[in-house]
């Protein structure tokens, strides 16, 4: 089994050095826990085996999966850079010392005034269609301006429908007919087109759907190259490296990822005579994801028609179970040493009968006031939350070598409330 589980001398769920069960006295529930080393770890794991086959190497982390901000500082002391899709990820990344070149900005349906800003923030540009180069050219002098355009390799690949992002039914990028032409017209626009991106999808665990993207993209880059006079200063192949979120599941074997999609982009780069451009990926999921656990409380034990075990978060909390259907395992972390003996379901606290994190788990005995902790939720887990049925959102604590530390306080009723108003005619 490769997820990442640490049992303690009291039998208790370990993370970066602390005892969850401690943890929880200290900080209350719910509250998700971040491993600082572990994403320290997943970042230069990933960063030597791909720079082992190709040196020319930068990791742009898809911050979208946590955008805590000691998350993100912690990424840029490993001179990690940033993969934004929204104008705020990019402010927030200028504002914690990110250079605008070590931040790409893929934008998806963005205003002219966020164009501008983002622009202003001197960030590297990725254009999603041909409007929104048009509307580029218009709201900012393009002077040679270098940018890139994400294309659709036509391949998807994915844990859930939600997370495939190429192929025909996908909202991004630009078609590999309409390629060649854009870049021209980029060119006469007066911006200087130095990269291709591409992002098939997410939680991919073997390296065979990366190959037909990394193939498929080639061939376009190789066709711009040719017939639009395009030397790539990179290419960008997005993020979408899984991890195991079920004991079945393996870690990715990243040298072999690295070492086949390595040789084939090589031997693409190659055959179109390209040179060496910097590769660029976007790993998210891969960083963060088994960084954190989410730790509730167990504050019901229901015997209704199935055995539904009730805890003080939901999917408001974690979105992951209700909105893609997805497995996050679950451990009781005061009882790691106990066999499971009964299957239940785990359900949250948000009124809709959708809010489940498991449906049938093989968990031990359970009580109340028993911790579990929902595991793999440092990836899209608080960045999704929300304030629905008026939930606080929790803390963040961040664990170093058994010392913890708030990066995020909980909210409070007021924090919900706080940018609403009353009109007049009410008061
Ligand atoms: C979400 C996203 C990623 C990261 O995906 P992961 O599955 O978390 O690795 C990378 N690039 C782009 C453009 C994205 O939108």
């Amino acid at each position: 089994m490769d997820l990442n589980i640490k049992i303690n001398n009291n039998g208790h769920l370990d993370i970066g050095g602390a005892d969850t069960c401690d943890l929880v006295e200290q900080f209350g529930t719910p509250v998700y826990v971040i491993d600082e080393n572990r994403i320290r770890d997943n970042y230069n794991r990933f960063y030597n085996a791909f720079s082992k086959y190709y040196s020319d190497f930068k990791v742009f982390y898809a911050c979208k999966a946590n955008t805590n901000i000691a998350v993100l500082k912690i990424l840029e002391e490993e001179r990690c850079c940033i993969d934004a899709v929204s104008p705020g990820e990019v402010y927030i990344s200028k504002k914690l010392g990110f250079s605008g070149d070590r931040i790409l900005f893929s934008g998806n349906n963005i205003r002219n005034d966020e164009i501008e800003f983002v622009n202003g923030e001197d960030v590297i540009l990725n254009i999603d269609s041909v409007s929104a180069l048009k509307r580029l050219a218009e709201s900012i002098k393009p002077n040679g301006k270098k940018i890139s355009f994400r294309v659709n390799p036509m391949v998807g690949a994915g844990h859930h429908g939600h997370c495939i992002t190429g192929g025909e039914m996908s909202k991004f990028g630009i078609m590999e007919t309409e390629a060649v032409e854009i870049y021209k017209l980029a060119k006469e626009l007066g911006f200087n087109p130095v990269g291709m991106h591409s992002h098939i999808g997410s939680g991919i665990l073997n390296p065979e759907p990366f190959k037909l993207a990394i193939e498929s993209t080639m061939n376009i880059a190789g066709k711009v190259h040719l017939e639009a006079g395009i030397d790539f200063e990179f290419i960008d192949f997005g993020g979408g490296v899984g991890i195991p979120y079920t004991p079945d599941e393996n870690l990715v074997d990243l040298d072999t990822f690295a070492k086949e999609n390595m040789a084939l982009f090589k031997a693409k780069l190659e055959e179109f005579d390209m040179g060496q451009p910097t590769l660029y990926l976007e790993p998210g999921r891969f960083i963060v994801g088994d960084s954190s656990v989410l730790l509730v409380t167990v504050n019901s034990v229901k015997e209704s028609y199935r055995k539904f075990i009730g805890v003080d978060a939901g999917f408001n909390t974690l979105l992951r179970p209700a909105m893609y259907d997805s497995y996050h395992h679950i451990v009781v972390a005061n009882k790691m040493n106990e066999e499971a003996t009964q299957k239940v379901d785990v359900a949250g606290n948000v009124c809709e009968s959708g809010d489940l994190f498991a449906r049938d788990r093989p968990l031990p005995d359970i009580e109340e006031g028993d911790i579990l902790a929902i595991l793999n939720a440092g990836a899209y887990g608080f960045t999704m939350a929300s304030n629905y049925n008026s939930h606080p959102l929790p803390a963040e604590i961040l664990v170093k070598d058994g010392e913890a530390f708030v990066i995020r306080k909980a909210q409070t009723f007021d924090d919900i409330f706080e940018k609403q108003s009353i009109p007049k005619h009410l008061e």
